[in-house]
């Protein structure tokens, strides 16, 4: 159980974020809620939370924004009192082959979904080595560890993100802190809806289970890793990919 810790969970308006969130708070966490965009769909998860028996607020942020992310950790700290859990869930795409793809679409998905997971660490990081607990859980992708026709930018991020995260738990781990990846394979959420048929068909056919994963199934690992039963593990790269990579 999670009972009185405090769970941050960045891009939790929507999909897999949404589903931690969720996960989270069934086991006894207060819950920050991150969004960027979707302030309804924030509110609207904040009072399902809170429905839950446990507190939740929902704070507006660009995570890739330095002082934004401040203001996200602060506040987190102000209004619970403790960061026990950072999830650095959000994320986004700009897809396209290199011959096509723009600098500020490169720079635009390192910024929010590499530099986005510094930012947040940063300002949680000192919390949490004070307090000498904590666990952090980046989400990183399948195509991190393999990569992706039309996705460098991405693929650059999501594997700077395993960079970070050993380098972090490197940092971290001598007071108490464990920082590690979940690496989704193919999740059913907005992120691959916009594919087609045809793509998603060929993707299944990758998958050694044969089908697509549930936000659900992601949020399993997180809240693995934010509990007791996670105590011991750091460093890893935790895939959740019906059987993609390996
Ligand atoms: P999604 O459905 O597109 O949701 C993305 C979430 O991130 C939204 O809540 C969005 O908030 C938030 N977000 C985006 N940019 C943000 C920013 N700059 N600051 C704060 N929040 C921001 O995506 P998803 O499929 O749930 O993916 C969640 C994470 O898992 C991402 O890191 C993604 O790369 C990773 N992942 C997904 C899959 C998959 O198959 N779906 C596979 C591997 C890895 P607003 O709507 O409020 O703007």
């Amino acid at each position: 159980m999670l009972n009185g810790k405090t769970a941050v969970i960045t891009g939790a308006s929507r999909g897999i974020g949404k589903a931690v969130a969720l996960k989270l708070a069934r086991e006894g966490a207060n819950i920050v809620i991150n969004y960027r965009n979707s302030g309804e769909k924030a509110n609207s998860l904040m009072t399902e939370v809170q429905a839950l028996g446990v507190k939740a607020i929902a704070v507006q942020a660009n995570i890739g924004v330095w002082k934004e992310a401040e203001a996200l950790i602060s506040r987190a700290k102000e209004e619970f009192g403790t960061v026990d859990v950072l999830v650095n869930n959000a994320g986004m795409t700009k897809d396209g082959l290199i011959m096509r793809m723009s600098e500020e679409d490169f720079d635009q998905v390192i910024e929010i979904n590499l530099k986005g997971i510094f930012n947040c660490c940063r300002f949680a990081v000192p919390i949490m080595l004070k307090q000498r607990s904590g666990r952090i859980i980046n989400m990183t992708s399948v195509v991190g560890l393999l990569g992706n026709a039309g996705q460098v930018n991405y693929a650059a991020a999501k594997a700077g993100i395993i960079g970070l995260t050993k380098s972090l738990a490197k940092e971290a781990g001598s007071r108490g802190v464990t920082v590690n990846a979940v690496a989704p394979g193919f999740i059913d959420t907005d992120m691959t809806a916009v594919l087609a048929e045809k793509v998603k068909e060929t993707i299944k056919e990758s998958i050694v289970l044969k089908k697509f994963g549930t936000p659900e199934n992601v949020a399993d690992a997180v809240h693995f890793l934010a509990s007791a039963g996670g105590e011991y593990i750091t460093g890893q790269v935790i895939s959740v990919d019906g059987g993609m990579a390996f």
